[in-house]
């Protein structure tokens, strides 16, 4: 019943999200060359960036990924379902008090991020008798997860703390990786040397992303990459080496003229100088068209940039068509992320960063997935 439903919305959407399959697979095979002594794992939290873990992982999978990172316990239940038996799991965000037994019942392995979690992942293992595997992550300056310095010195004072833990890794995250010339990654590399030295044996990992590109001594021996895969400009600023992995169209839905002076939109925010056609768009803020692209912000329509006029609405924003004639009517598709403005684009005009922009597209658009190794839709 619902899905038919959604099946019905979705043949009238008026707005089409593609995902480029084979984009991904070949930006996680650009991010693995780049980091050739490493294990490349992948990042699918947030349902891969809101591009559809369900048709990203396994694209991943087929292109060699052995590890994957989500950041909720849910998302790794999901994931194993999506994925099989094979790969690695790994859950960011470690064990919530209570859940603990979820972990080894679905092969997932946890960050442990506190004592806490330690004590209680070490605890559940003691209890069953057995040894279980996990990730420790380590602050080294970001202040977010990870055992500070004082509590890796307390572990190491207390023999029972990891005897029924399996190390499969020492990690941590960069606080500033996208900007290079940042002392505090280097700050937090030493930092997590000095770290991992206590743990001669385990794997270390401190490298998403922009950390790849701060080279190779912060590559170890597994990188984290997400945003890159998904096409986000690991340097910003830079040449983006990433390939697109979203095309977003939507569909104009009416096309008038106003007059010179006249206020378009939600507070009357903005008024026309001239006579000017408009265009409505049917995509908005509920569709992840950020509000704050409202001004500055555009779409395209071939190689014609047609701005943004007033505020974005819930379900639509009002673009200038007079620089494309009148080949603009209703039914017309623009296109608002593709070749001509990446999610990175969109959201310099939004003052937010590609993360943003993907991790908010909207569930009205038909999701039409190309080039995997079947047509999904
Ligand atoms: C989200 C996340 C990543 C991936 O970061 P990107 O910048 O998207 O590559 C890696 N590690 C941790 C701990 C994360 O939270």
């Amino acid at each position: 019943m619902r899905m038919s439903c959604e099946a019905s919305r979705a043949n009238w959407a008026s707005a089409t999200l593609t995902v480029d399959l084979a984009a991904v697979r070949e930006n996680y095979r650009l991010l693995r060359e780049h980091a050739p002594g490493a294990e490349c794992a992948a990042v699918v939290k947030a349902d891969a960036y809101g591009l559809g873990v369900r048709h990203v992982a396994p694209a991943l999978v087929e292109e060699g990924c052995q590890t994957f990172f989500v950041a909720h316990l849910d998302e790794g239940i999901e994931l194993r379902r999506i994925v099989g038996r094979g790969p690695s799991i790994a859950v960011l965000h470690g064990p919530q008090p209570g859940s603990e037994a979820e972990f080894p019942r679905h092969g997932l392995a946890p960050l442990l991020n506190s004592l806490d979690q330690l004590e209680r992942w070490a605890a559940l293992a003691r209890n069953r008798g057995t040894r279980l595997s996990a990730m420790l992550q380590v602050d080294t300056g970001m202040s977010r997860f990870g055992l500070s310095q004082a509590d890796v010195k307390q572990i190491l004072a207390d023999d029972r703390a990891l005897s029924h833990v399996i190390l499969d890794c020492v990690m941590s995250h960069l606080a500033c990786a996208d900007d290079p010339l940042n002392i505090a990654n280097r700050a937090q590399l030493d930092a997590f040397q000095a770290a991992h030295r206590y743990f001669p044996k385990t794997r270390g990992s401190i490298a998403a992303s922009s950390g790849i590109f701060l080279g190779g001594k912060y590559h170890l021996d597994i990188v984290r990459p997400g945003a890159a895969l998904y096409g986000i400009a690991p340097q910003p600023g830079r040449l983006n080496p990433m390939r697109g992995v979203v095309r977003l169209e939507a569909q104009v839905v009416q096309v008038f003229e106003v007059a010179a002076n006249t206020a378009v939109g939600y507070g009357h925010a903005t008024r026309v100088r001239h006579p000017t056609r408009l265009a409505v768009v049917a995509a908005g803020y509920a569709d992840g068209i950020l509000r704050s692209a409202g001004s500055g912000g555009a779409v395209w329509f071939g190689d014609v940039l047609l701005p943004m006029v007033g505020r974005v609405s819930m379900d639509s924003v009002t673009v200038d068509v007079s620089r494309a004639s009148d080949s603009i009517r209703a039914g017309t598709t623009v296109q608002l992320l593709g070749p001509r403005q990446d999610a990175d684009g969109l959201a310099a005009a939004a003052g937010t960063i590609g993360y943003e922009i993907l991790t908010s597209l909207g569930n009205r658009y038909r999701r039409q997935y190309i080039n995997g190794s079947e047509y999904v839709e």
